[in-house]
This record gives structure tokens, C-alpha cells and sequence, in this order.
């Protein structure tokens, strides 16, 4: 596809920071316009971002290296990585493109929901030590309607960054108790963000872990995951995208499952390269949102092409997650074959 322009200018994040969006034209008139989010509890093994006006400039060198010529996603990528660039400026580039690039696509294969009920530590209240609470949903139908069986539970109205519930009164212990009484027959996942907090210990009854240690601690990994091989052991602030962090877990036997977030990574053919990385290796691959969204909902497409198992896209209480939940119920709705006249 061949660029004549491109554009980019600051807009507002979630939590009202400022992020970029960039804006694509192409030669037959099409107009692509992707943003970028933000970790709140980001690893410190992620590509470096640059600050919003400095990533507005670096987009501006961009436009000087790409305009006027024909790209697919990979070429680009390659042509934007390797500049130094942060990456928010190169992945607003590289997401616009693959949004232009990848409308009407056509999957039968949709993941499973990762549902985020309760959230605390860096993203909420923390009174509550790990930072997700999640149940494992097989549809966007479903898990509204178990998000909102819960909200008849939790009588106080907060809500942490990322829809979830987070009220003040409840802690770890309260929280898993609830859950398994509302939903036993539901597989439930943490994030215990572990760069951010301490050893916690993983409690009983949980189908998935996140982050339950540190990003340096490989050992404690490769330990984890030999004394709990049932258990879905998944690695976030750890592998940070980066191909090479992945597939070192994978020849240490840290992980079985890894967090895919193209903005950890700072391009889309990265990020898929990544993911290359994790399936040959036989991880399960969860798609996942940031701490800091926009309304922006191209990380689903990204899920869909990347074939992930799970996403997670939050709680169903802030405009920015249901964005992505809406967007997934279009695509399946796109694929379903709809009333007929008959
Ligand atoms: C996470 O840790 O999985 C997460 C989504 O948080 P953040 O984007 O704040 O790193
Ligand atoms: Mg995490």
C-alpha cells in the first residue's frame, strides 16, 4: 500500500494523560487513524516511549522516510524500528497501518475472555494486594452478565483503571471468597503483577497466574512452574513481547502461557514475531490491553489475527474496555450470517 501522508497529534488517555495518535493517508484515499496506550504497572524491560511532543517528532521523521512509497506491514515496521524511536511513536505508525490493512477480516477462531471483576494494588485500591481478579468467559454475553451479577454483590461504587471493581473495603482474601461463591464453576486468573509487590502466595483454586515473581527472578520461575504443572503459569512484566525474553522462558521452562501487548514491543509485526515465538514453544498466548487505554480498539484485531487463547480487555465498567468488547461483537457478528428472509 503506498503512504502520501501522515500525521499525528496528542490525545487523551484513559486517565486523562496524554497519548498520540497518528493518521495515515493512502494513495487511494483512505484515511487510517490509530492511538496508543499506556502501563500503569508497565515492566521495566518494555521498549522505551517517548514523551507525547517528542513521539509527535519522531512521527514526523517517520513521515520523512515513508511517504511516497509502497509498504506492507513488515517492511514497514522494519523501516520505522532500529531509528531509536520510542516506542508509542513507531506503534501509533504501525497500528494505523494494520488497521488500514486488515478490515473484513475473516476468522472462525475467537479467544476466550479473560473477564477482569475485581482489581487493586497500581490499578485501584490497595488495600487489595493483587492487582486482577479475572474469571474465564467464552462470551461477551456471558461475561456481561456475570459482571453485573457481581456488581449486586459489591454495594460500593469504585472502579479501578481498568473497569473492574475495587472497593475499599475488600482485600485479597474477601475477594477470592466471593468469587468462588458467586461463580464455583468458574475458572478464575490473578495478576499478581509481581514486579510491584512482594512474594505473595498463590492461593488455592486458581486456574491461572500472572507475574507471580519478579523479572529477574528466573529461577523462582522455573521452580514455580515444575511444582505446579497444572496450573497456567503466565509471564507479563517478565517477557515484555521481546521474542528473545520469550523464548529464554521457554528453554528455562518459566512459563506456559505469555501476555502479548504490541506497545510493550513497539511495532505490530514485532509484536507478531513474538507471538511466532510463543506458539513455537507451545505457550498459550493471551492479547491484552493496557492500564491506560484509549477508546481505540485495534488490539482486537490484533487478537484475532494472532489467533491469541484469551484476551483481556478489562472490566465492563469504563467506555475505553467496552470499546473492545463491542468491537469483538462486531467482528463475530460480522462473521455470523445473520436473518434470512426464508
Ligand atoms: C497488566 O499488568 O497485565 C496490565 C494490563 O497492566 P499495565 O498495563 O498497567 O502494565
Ligand atoms: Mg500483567
Amino acid at each position: 500500500m503506498k503512504i502520501i501522508n501522515l500525521s499525528a497529534y496528542k490525545i487523551l488517555a484513559s486517565m486523562g494523560n496524554e497519548t498520540v495518535e497518528a493518521k495515515l493517508i493512502f494513495d487511494n484515499g483512505q484515511a487510517s487513524m490509530a492511538s496508543v496506550p499506556a502501563g500503569i504497572s508497565a515492566g521495566k524491560y518494555e521498549v522505551k516511549k517517548s514523551l507525547p511532543d517528542q513521539a509527535i517528532r519522531e512521527i514526523g521523521e517517520i513521515r520523512e522516510r515513508i511517504i511516497g512509497r509502497e509498504w506492507t506491514q513488515e517492511t514497514l515496521d522494519r523501516e520505522i524500528s532500529n531509528h531509536n524511536f520510542g516506542g508509542n511513536a513507531t506503534l501509533a505508525v504501525s497500528a494505523a497501518f494494520f488497521k488500514a490493512s486488515h478490515q473484513n477480516l475473516a476468522t472462525s477462531h475467537f479467544p476466550k475472555l479473560m473477564l477482569l471483576l475485581f482489581e487493586g494494588a497500581k490499578h485501584g485500591n490497595p488495600n487489595i494486594k493483587f492487582q486482577e481478579f479475572m474469571i474465564i468467559e467464552d462470551s461477551v454475553e456471558q461475561a456481561r452478565a456475570d459482571f453485573e451479577q457481581m456488581r449486586s454483590h459489591v454495594l460500593e461504587q469504585t472502579v479501578g483503571a481498568e473497569g473492574g471493581f475495587s472497593p475499599e473495603s475488600f482485600n485479597n482474601e474477601k475477594i477470592l471468597e466471593l468469587i468462588v461463591q458467586v461463580f464455583p464453576d468458574k475458572r478464575i486468573a490473578i495478576d499478581m503483577a509481581g514486579s510491584f509487590g512482594h512474594d505473595f502466595k498463590v492461593p488455592e483454586g486458581i486456574f491461572s497466574v500472572e507475574d507471580p515473581f519478579d523479572d529477574e527472578s528466573w529461577d523462582k520461575w522455573t521452580q514455580f512452574l515444575a511444582q505446579n504443572p497444572k496450573l497456567q503459569v503466565v509471564g507479563d512484566d517478565l517477557t515484555v513481547t521481546n521474542p528473545q525474553r520469550i523464548k529464554k522462558a521457554i528453554d528455562l521452562k518459566a512459563i506456559n502461557a505469555v501476555i502479548i501487548k504490541p506497545n510493550q514491543n513497539g511495532t505490530i509485526s514485532g509484536a507478531m514475531e513474538a507471538v511466532k515465538a510463543a506458539r513455537d514453544g507451545g505457550l498459550k498466548i493471551v492479547v491484552s490491553h493496557r492500564g491506560e487505554e484509549t477508546d481505540d480498539d485495534w488490539i482486537v484485531d490484533f487478537a484475532l489475527a494472532a489467533r491469541a487463547d484469551y484476551v483481556k480487555f478489562g472490566g465492563m465498567d469504563r467506555g475505553e474496555r467496552v470499546a473492545k468488547y463491542n468491537r469483538l461483537l462486531a467482528l463475530q457478528n460480522s462473521q455470523s450470517p445473520g436473518p434470512t428472509n426464508s
